[in-house]
C-alpha cells in the first residue's frame, strides 16, 4: 500500500514537471535585472515539454541585447509576456534547427526568392539583410507553428502581430502560411508538422 502510494505520487510529481532538456544559464554582467530572467525562462521549462525545441542548452541573459541565436543563444531583459518570452526562446532555438539543415534552407530559400521578389531588409519590416528577410520566412514560419502546438492559435497569432521588428515577414507567415508550409515541408523543414 505504502509501495502504491508512493508510485502514485512519483507519478504525479513526474506529470505536473515538464521534461524540458535542462539548460545551462549565465548572465552577461550579473546584475539583478539579468538574474532575474532565468527563473522566467525556468518556468517555462518546467510548464512545457522543450524537448522537441532545444537545440542548444546553453544561455546567455544579456541587458539590452537584440535576442540572438550565435555564437551562444542571448536573450535580454526586456519585460514581456511569458508567451512573448517562450517564442523568443522557440525563435532563436529554432535558428540552430535551420542551420543544421542548411541544403534544406538554401532549397526553400530559392523558392521563397521566386515567390517573393522584393522583399524588404535594413529596415523594421525585415531582417538585417537580404538572405536573411528570406531566411526569417522559415524562421519565423517555424516559431509560429511552434507556439500553435504549445499555446494554441490565438495566443500564437496574437504574439506574431504584437511584434514591432520583422513586421512584413511576420505578416507574410500569417497571411501564406499554407504555401509557406508546403514549401517547408516538401524541403523537409519539418520540425513542427
Ligand atoms: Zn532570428
Amino acid at each position: 500500500m505504502r509501495y502504491l502510494f508512493t508510485l502514485l505520487f512519483t507519478l504525479t510529481l513526474l506529470q505536473t514537471m515538464a521534461q524540458s532538456p535542462e539548460i545551462t544559464f549565465s548572465t552577461k554582467k550579473g546584475t539583478d535585472r539579468e538574474k532575474e530572467v532565468i527563473p522566467k525562462v525556468q518556468e517555462i521549462l518546467n510548464k512545457y515539454d522543450l524537448t522537441k525545441w532545444v537545440f542548444t542548452d546553453k544561455i546567455i541573459i544579456e541587458a539590452f541585447a537584440i535576442p540572438h541565436s550565435h555564437p551562444v543563444l542571448t536573450l535580454n531583459t526586456k519585460p514581456q509576456s511569458q508567451d512573448e518570452l517562450l517564442s523568443t526562446f522557440l525563435h532563436e532555438q529554432i535558428h540552430w534547427y535551420v542551420d543544421e539543415n542548411k541544403s534544406s534552407e538554401q532549397k526553400a530559400i530559392a523558392e521563397f526568392k521566386k515567390k517573393y521578389k522584393n522583399v524588404p531588409f535594413g529596415n523594421r519590416e525585415g531582417a538585417k539583410d537580404e538572405y536573411s528577410t528570406y531566411l526569417h520566412l522559415i524562421v519565423c514560419y517555424l516559431e509560429f507553428k511552434s507556439m500553435v502546438d504549445l499555446v494554441g492559435e490565438e495566443r500564437a497569432e496574437k504574439v506574431m502581430r504584437d511584434t514591432n521588428h520583422y513586421t512584413w515577414i511576420y505578416e507574410t507567415v500569417l497571411k501564406d502560411r499554407k504555401s509557406i508550409g508546403k514549401t517547408l515541408a516538401k524541403n523537409k523543414l519539418n520540425l513542427v508538422d
